[in-house]
C-alpha cells in the first residue's frame, strides 16, 4: 500500500513511527493557521481593493539567507543556496515569480539558543530582530535547527504591517537540496512556507467545512496525505466526484510528490502580493 509506509521516520532528532503520523501532527509545518476573524478581514481586504492581477507581469523577489549554526551545524553551502533557488522559480514560475539573491550578502550567525529556535518563541524574536534585512524588500529565509520534529514555519502577509521583525520563513536547514530531512530534503519545504508567506493556506484546512482554504478549484480533503499517494484515488477528498490533491505544494505529501499550484492559488498569490508585497512587483 503506497499510502501507508511503516517504516519509521526521524525528522530533525524525532521519531515518528510513520510518515502518516508525521504528516497528522503537521508535517512540522508550524505556521498558525489563522483565526475566522482575520480570515474574514483579509478575504474583505482584497475585495475591496478591487486588484487587477492582470496588470502584473513580473515579480523579483530579492532572497535573504540568514544561516543560524550551532558552531558548524547548520551549515548550508553555496551550491545548496543555488539549487534552492531553482527549485523555487521551478515552482513559482507559473505565478510569473523570480527568486535571486547575492551570495556576498548571505548572512552566517552561530548561537546555540536561536539554532534550537521554536515558532513564537523569544529566541526567534531576539535572532529575526538581529539579523532580518528590509521585509518590504526582501524575503528573509532563515534556515535553523528549531525544535525537534519540525520543518519549519511561515508569516502570512497581512502579519507584516504590524511586526515586520517577525516577517518571513523559518526552515529546518537539512530540508535544503542535498540535505538529510529525506523524505523532506528536496526544498519543498521552503516551497511550501513561501505559500503561506504569499497568502495559501493548507488545501485542507477546515476540513469538509464551507470555505475551507479558500480558493475555488482545490478540492477540499479531511485532513494532510502523505507519503506517495496514488493521484488516482480520491483518498480523503470530501466530494465523491473529486480527489485529494495531493500532488500540491500546500499539502503534506513528501518532496518528490509537490509539484503545483492552482490557478485559483496563483490568482491568489498575485492578489496579496499586490496587497501587501507590492514592493516586489517590477
Ligand atoms: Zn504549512
Amino acid at each position: 500500500m503506497i499510502n501507508k509506509q511503516s517504516t519509521s521516520l526521524r525528522i530533525n532528532e524525532k521519531t515518528f513511527n510513520s510518515l502518516d503520523e508525521f504528516a497528522l501532527q503537521g508535517r512540522g509545518c508550524a505556521t498558525t493557521r489563522p483565526n475566522h476573524y482575520q480570515i474574514e478581514r483579509n478575504d474583505e481586504r482584497l475585495r475591496v481593493a478591487r486588484i487587477d492581477i492582470q496588470r502584473i507581469e513580473s515579480i523579483e523577489i530579492d532572497v535573504q539567507f540568514i544561516h543560524i549554526l550551532d558552531e558548524h551545524k547548520g551549515k548550508i553551502t553555496e551550491d545548496q543556496r543555488n539549487q534552492q533557488i531553482k527549485v523555487l522559480n521551478d515552482a513559482f514560475k507559473p505565478v510569473g515569480i523570480t527568486f535571486r539573491y547575492s551570495p556576498n550578502h548571505t548572512k552566517e550567525h552561530s548561537n546555540r539558543e536561536w539554532f534550537k529556535m521554536d515558532h513564537g518563541s523569544a529566541a526567534e524574536r531576539q535572532a529575526k530582530s538581529a539579523l532580518r534585512s528590509s521585509p518590504e524588500r526582501h524575503l528573509n529565509f532563515y534556515t535553523a535547527g528549531l525544535r525537534g520534529g519540525l520543518l519549519g514555519w511561515a508569516t502570512f502577509p497581512w502579519e507584516l504591517e504590524g511586526d515586520r521583525d517577525r516577517d518571513g520563513i523559518v526552515i529546518l536547514h537539512s530540508t535544503l537540496p542535498g540535505g538529510s530531512a529525506a523524505p523532506y530534503n528536496l526544498g519543498m519545504t521552503a516551497v511550501h512556507e513561501i505559500g503561506h508567506w504569499l497568502g495559501l493556506y493548507h488545501t485542507f484546512q477546515g476540513g469538509c467545512d464551507a470555505f475551507g482554504d479558500h480558493v475555488g478549484d482545490t478540492p477540499s480533503h479531511s485532513g494532510p496525505n502523505s507519503g506517495t499517494p496514488d493521484d488516482s484515488m480520491p483518498h480523503n477528498a470530501c466530494k465523491a466526484e473529486e480527489k485529494a490533491p495531493v500532488h500540491n505544494y500546500m499539502n503534506y505529501s513528501n518532496d518528490q510528490w509537490l509539484t503545483e499550484f492552482t490557478p485559483g492559488q496563483i490568482e491568489r498569490i498575485k492578489m496579496h502580493i499586490s496587497e501587501y508585497r507590492s514592493d516586489f512587483i517590477v
